[in-house]
């Protein structure tokens, strides 16, 4: 496996706070890696810290071979960051939208064709404010592969939305994954990250307490003789959900 980033003994203290206390992890080549923890695990820190936004306190990291202290102009080239969905005017139409990015980025994007690719194309004239939830979030993830990214993060990018919009968000970042792209992801669905992680890290209070497929995890758990407290049922709420209310998407 090729090693696109790698974190070696990061840490990052806000004051006296030891937000991440010395984690190493790898990312390879053309996966969806997950990052999973509690609240103030130090997730988006240690994500703001490897897309540059932030600096650390110690330890090393390289993103594609760029080293982040000597090269983050480099690092800022080939990486896809989704704003949080505050960040677009909203009164400006989609295709508007990708064109400010587009010249952000010195690149000349193919508006339709990205819309296309997020299921958005007859919203292409509306405006940013007129999108559902669902919408925006396929939207705020299209503007990270402006730049033809090699990788893009995306921060808890399904929280709040409904489980249709949840799934077909799932299905949209596999093809990004499927078309070359690796993808780090950070999420609080478990559902979420057992269909769509190929590796995922368990944080917790800055520190990394496993790192696995997320099927070893579970086998791990298993042979260490654990047994649901109850007999598990063969369907979920989520199931009878979805059984009732179809997976096609209400917003649209
Ligand atoms: P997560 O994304 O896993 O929820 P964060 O990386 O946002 O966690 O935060 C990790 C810890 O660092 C939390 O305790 C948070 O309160 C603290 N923290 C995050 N950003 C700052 C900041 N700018 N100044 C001080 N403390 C911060
Ligand atoms: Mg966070």
């Amino acid at each position: 496996m090729n090693s696109i980033i790698s974190v070696k003994n990061l840490t990052k203290k806000y004051g006296d706070f030891e937000a991440v206390k010395g984690i190493s992890f790898d990312v390879y080549q053309g996966e969806i890696f997950g990052l999973l923890g509690p609240n103030g695990a130090g997730k988006s820190t240690t994500l703001e810290i490897i897309e540059t936004l932030r600096n650390k306190t110690s330890g090393e990291v390289t993103v594609n071979g760029f080293d982040l202290d000597k090269q983050p102009g480099d690092i800022k080239q080939i990486i896809g960051v989704q704003l949080q969905t505050s960040g677009f005017y909203p009164g400006l139409s989609l295709v508007d939208l990708i064109h400010l990015f587009g010249g952000l980025y010195n690149e000349e994007v193919n508006a339709m064709e990205l819309l296309r690719m997020v299921n958005l194309e007859d919203k292409a004239k509306s405006k940013f404010k007129e999108l559902s939830g669902g919408q925006k979030q396929r939207f705020s993830i299209a503007t990270t592969l402006i730049n033809k990214p090699k990788i893009i993060f995306l921060d808890e990018p399904t929280t709040g939305l409904d489980p249709q919009a949840r799934r077909n968000l799932w299905e949209l970042i596999r093809n990004i994954r499927d078309k070359g792209t690796t993808v780090i992801i950070t999420t609080h669905y478990m559902d979420e990250a057992e269909y769509l992680c190929d590796r995922i890290a368990i944080i917790d209070s800055g520190k990394i307490v496993s790192l696995d497929t997320p099927d070893k995890m579970i086998d791990a758990l298993v042979a260490s003789g654990f047994e649901r407290p109850k007999d598990v049922k063969k369907a979920t709420l989520e199931d009878v959900f979805i059984n009732l209310t179809g997976h096609a998407l209400r917003e649209d």
